[in-house]
């Protein structure tokens, strides 16, 4: 027997969660559960983060927990329960298939089998946000070598345990150079620990035109934060339905299962909600747990379901569909059908996949670092960069002095071009004159000479080498 912790949450959290557990039970689950609550009811009880403390202490001691979607109230400050989870509990990957039930769910792709793995504790949803200038607000993309590393070797066993024949990986590296490009070294770096799993790295731009266009043409993929969480729901929308998704949040020693979708709330209450996205990361949870009969059980009985026309009103097409059905005898007739396969789609086989081998993060040995420079973010509200120069570059002393003048980016001194525009948020890059390293002190220098010209620096930068490299972004058209 598994101990796990459930949620029913809020609007057709509750119906779809009965209907799940109903399934589980029937397919003979060794489960117990203990119920929290979470979600509006907790929220509009005063406690902005829509769980109560004790409710941690039971996940936590659980480590598997499978929750029904919840509303979060707009406005009034509160917190996103799915991303304070995530986070606090270290759930680093995001697993989301998304599988094409063709010709009983309409898809224009009937092929796809594809597998998004996302990144799910850094990147922009780090939500370190500052406004620094009247014009200006800057959110910091936050990428980790044990975020890549974590996240990419989940990729790659996820892809050995299941079966899986690809990995792809998207980044956006031709411009984030640093971060992105860090994502994409990793990604080589582990891919050859692979050999029998393919491999093969896309910009995301074009990968996700493909995505959308041809799925088929990919199987595991594997990315970071922002550009999972949008492509995961476009995958899931054209393999049919993001009502049938199911997404699996996985930790070192915790794990969260949900559907996709959210509460909606004009549904709730009407026997008529899908429960299949709740379903699925039931079954994701039973293989996590090693009960992968059970799982593949569920899931033969599910896709016989689907295959047999018995749908809920979100997949009911006349002439496909068999029966329209309510959550219950959807539930009913999953039940009804434990012990069958499907006959045209293809029945799953879940027996022979091996628990999933994650070694823990080895941090390396720490790298020489030197300070090559600093980049002194400024507040100035004039248009002529030049004009800035003139004020900046009696900063400094024989040893560092102003190389180069950047706004959002662009390079706009020496040399700039009239036709660049230019907002009150300036980076002025000091290096030091003779190519060698220089002291800290050297910073607080120019910061305090700045001060006294009042000059408004609302930041910095350190250019640092690592092992002699330089480890920072040139400005663009330098
Ligand atoms: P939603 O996913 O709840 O609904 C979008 C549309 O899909 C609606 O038309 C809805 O009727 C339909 N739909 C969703 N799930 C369905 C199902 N199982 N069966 C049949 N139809 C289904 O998204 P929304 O309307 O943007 O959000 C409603 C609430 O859910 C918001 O408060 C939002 O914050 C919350 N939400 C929660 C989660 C979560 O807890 N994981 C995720 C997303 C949204």
């Amino acid at each position: 027997m598994t101990r796990i912790t459930i949620a029913k949450g809020d609007g057709i959290g509750p119906e779809i969660m009965d209907a799940t557990l109903s399934i589980l039970n029937a397919a003979g689950a060794a489960l117990v559960y203990d119920e929290i609550e979470v979600g509006e009811k907790v929220y509009l009880s005063g406690n902005t983060s829509g769980i109560a403390s004790a409710s941690w202490d039971t996940i936590r001691q659980n480590k598997v927990f499978l929750k029904a979607p919840i509303t979060t109230p707009q406005g009034g400050g509160y917190k996103s329960l799915n991303v304070t989870t995530r986070k606090f509990l270290g759930l680093y990957s995001n697993v989301r298939p998304c599988l094409a039930l063709s010709p009983y769910v309409a898809t224009k792709h009937p092929a796809m089998d594809v597998v998004i793995i996302r990144e799910n504790e850094e990147d922009l949803y780090a939500g370190i946000e500052h406004q620094q200038t009247d014009e200006v607000v800057q959110c910091l993309k936050l990428i980790s070598r044990p975020g890549c590393e974590k996240i990419i070797r989940y990729a790659f066993e996820y892809a050995r345990a299941f079966g899986r024949k690809k990995v792809t990986c998207f980044t956006k590296d031709n411009i984030m150079k640093q971060s992105d490009g860090l994502f994409h070294k990793v990604f080589d770096e582990i891919a050859v620990e692979y050999p029998e799993i393919e491999n093969e790295h896309w910009i995301i731009d074009i990968g996700a035109a493909k995505l959308a266009d041809t799925p088929e043409a990919f199987d595991v993929i594997v990315t970071l934060n922002l550009y999972g969480d949008v492509l995961s729901d476009v995958a899931a929308q054209i393999a049919g339905s993001v009502g049938m998704a199911g997404s699996a949040n996985i930790g070192e020693s915790c794990a969260m299962f949900e559907a996709i979708h959210g509460s909606a709330p004009r549904r709730a209450g009407q026997d008529m909600a899908n429960p299949s996205g709740l379903l699925q990361g039931a079954i994701m949870m039973l293989q996590h747990i090693g009960q992968n009969n059970v799982a593949e059980k569920i899931q033969n009985a599910w896709l016989k379901t689907i295959e047999d026309g018995i749908h809920t009103y979100d997949i009911y097409v006349e002439g496909v569909s068999t029966q329209k059905v309510g959550t219950k005898a959807f539930a009913a007739a999953i039940i009804e059908r434990l012990g069958q396969v499907p006959s045209v789609l293809k029945p799953v086989s879940y027996g022979a996949s091996k628990p999933m081998q994650l070694p823990k993060y080895q941090r390396p040995a720490p790298k020489t670092k030197m300070l090559h420079g600093v980049d002194l973010f400024v507040h100035w509200s004039g248009t002529n960069a030049d004009e800035l120069a003139e004020k900046v570059r009696v900063l400094g002393d024989g040893n560092v002095g102003l190389s180069m003048i950047t706004n959002r980016g662009i390079k706009v001194w020496p040399e700039g071009f009239s036709e660049t525009f230019c907002t009150d948020h300036w980076r002025c890059r000091f290096k030091p004159l003779d190519g060698k390293p220089i002291e800290k002190i050297k910073v607080i220098q120019l910061l305090q000479q700045a001060h006294v010209l009042e000059i408004d620096v609302i930041k910095t930068e350190n250019l640092y080498h690592f092992d002699g490299e330089p480890a920072f972004s040139l400005g663009q058209g330098q």
